[in-house]
Formats: structure tokens, C-alpha cells, sequence
């Protein structure tokens, strides 16, 4: 079964047949040497509610945003396993 992969800086998607929270790679539609997130992770990152989101959000990547969510205690590293 494959998995999508989304650029975390454009939004580009990829698909493989592995499961992992996130690639390192460059993007064809970037050409950044970036991080793909696993698609449905980045939604994991909304768990955040707007009184914990940094006043910048609306402006973060969705690789800054997963950081947040992360050491809020929002996503946990099984959610990112699953
Ligand atoms: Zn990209």
C-alpha cells in the first residue's frame, strides 16, 4: 500500500510504498532539499488550539507547525508511527 508524501515547504506530494513520518529529498516542485510529511500528519498539527499557536502560525511551514504540536504535547511520536 502506498503512502503520500507532502512537501513541507510547497505542498508538492510523493508517493511511496513504505510507511515513515517524513522523507528527506529534493522536491520536483521546489527544488528544495526538504522534508515530505507524511500526508494526514500535518492535519495532526490543527490538534494545537488557537490559544497555543504561536502569534506567527498562520505564517509557519507545516514541518515548523509539527514542531510545535510536538513539544506542546499535542502529537505525540506514536501519532507519527501510526
Ligand atoms: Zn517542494
Amino acid at each position: 500500500m502506498t503512502k503520500e508524501y507532502v512537501c513541507a515547504a510547497c505542498g508538492a506530494t510523493t508517493a511511496r510504498g513504505y510507511t515513515v513520518p517524513m522523507l528527506v529529498r529534493t522536491c520536483e516542485g521546489c527544488e528544495e532539499w526538504g522534508q515530505f510529511i507524511r500526508a494526514g500528519l500535518l492535519e495532526l498539527a490543527d490538534r494545537v488550539p488557537d490559544g497555543d499557536r504561536p502569534d506567527d502560525w498562520g505564517s509557519l511551514s507545516g514541518e515548523e507547525r509539527m514542531q510545535v504540536a510536538i513539544e506542546q504535547g499535542y502529537v505525540s511520536i506514536s501519532d507519527l508511527r501510526a
